[in-house]
């Protein structure tokens, strides 16, 4: 941390500024300048509060060198993490492929769509449970029943299920019968939910927040770590930006910027990232090459007829093609699929 002290700060000023930080185990270098003073400050600086050190009358600015994530910093964890859902790796050499339903809206549907992806060579399926939908009129999922329905699925194909948690209360029953558990861009900074999750051991597939930057993103993820969860995916979905034409703005050089910042594992979301279909393609293979660990596509085996996000949607066979696709994107990237 880097400490700007005003021009005008005499050396006892200057000494009360440096014995207030030593005195909270800070170590204090004092560089005098021409024009001012900066002071180094080393140590644990996460105890030190900016915002407050500004307040003093000596003090022209605070600036953080470090980044305020600690777990989740690969500063502190130079190897990639690796999270093993029931055997199947998310963030290793092998690429992630989940894929389903916006929303469970039948048997027929979930398991239909379920056995499809899966022999096209997808690794999870997903179909949200319990919808976050902006107008309380609109579909808001089959809950409990849309859980049951997801395990029934699994039973039938294998495929370890990922799906969305809108509540802390949820908490236990999701840890007992989802693989994966999603919160979504909507609950990224539900701090509640968050530490909650903590508790769990589950892997937690995290979502970016709507309108959230990276360091917003990866803090929610500390909060999930700092509880002991170690288990944390992130998942680009796409920013809002002035651009209306899509839905959202894929956010590509997030994926480079995570890889820099973090150790954790990260996908992309290419179908709620613009809200069109016929864009899902071009973007699984933007995310691959980026250097992704992964995508989460919605797939759909009647989108027109879909209860949600029907449009961003592809259908079973486009997702075949998709596979098809990416297969020769991954050899370039130097993954598998
Ligand atoms: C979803 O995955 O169905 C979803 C609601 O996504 P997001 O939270 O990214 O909007
Ligand atoms: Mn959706």
């Amino acid at each position: 941390m880097i400490v700007v002290l005003k021009p005008q700060a005499q050396k006892e000023e200057i000494r009360e500024v440096v014995n207030e930080l030593k005195a909270i185990g800070m170590d204090v270098q004092v560089n005098e300048g021409v024009e001012c003073t900066v002071l180094g400050v080393l140590g644990n600086t996460y105890e030190v509060d900016a915002d407050s050190l500004t307040l003093h009358p000596f003090v022209e600015r605070v600036m953080r060198v470090s980044e305020p994530f600690k777990k989740a910093n690969r500063k502190f964890h130079p190897d990639n993490t690796v999270v093993d859902v029931c055997g199947t790796k998310i963030g290793g050499d092998q690429l992630s492929v989940i894929a389903g339903p916006c929303s469970v809206e039948s048997e027929a549907q979930i398991v239909q769509i379920a056995k499809e992806v899966k022999a096209s060579g997808a690794s999870f399926l997903r179909g949200g449970a319990f919808k976050p939908r902006t107008s309380p009129y609109s579909f808001q999922g089959m809950e409990f029943e849309g859980l049951e329905l997801l395990k029934e699925a699994k039973a039938e194909t294998g495929l370890p299920i990922v799906t969305e948690i809108m509540s802390p209360k949820h908490v236990e029953r999701f840890d007992r019968d989802v693989d994966v558990i999603q919160v979504g861009a909507r609950n990224m900074q539900n701090f509640d939910l968050l530490k909650e999750l903590g508790h769990s051991k589950k892997p937690i597939l995290l979502k970016r927040g709507l309108s959230s930057t990276i360091e917003e993103w990866l803090m929610s993820a500390e909060y999930i770590m700092a509880g002991g969860n170690p288990n944390v995916i992130l998942c680009e979905r796409g920013i809002r930006t002035f651009e209306t034409y899509t839905r959202n703005t894929l956010d590509i050089s997030a994926i480079p910027a995570v890889k820099r910042l973090s150790h954790l594992p990260i996908v992309v979301d290419p179908s709620h990232a613009t809200g069109m279909n016929w864009m899902v393609t071009p973007l699984a293979i933007a995310a691959i090459a980026a250097g992704a660990d992964g995508i989460m596509v919605e797939v759909h085996n009647d989108p027109k007829n879909a209860k949600c996000d029907g449009a961003q949607s592809i259908t079973p066979a486009e997702f075949d093609v998709v596979m098809k696709q990416l297969r020769s994107s991954a050899e370039i990237a130097g993954r598998t699929l």
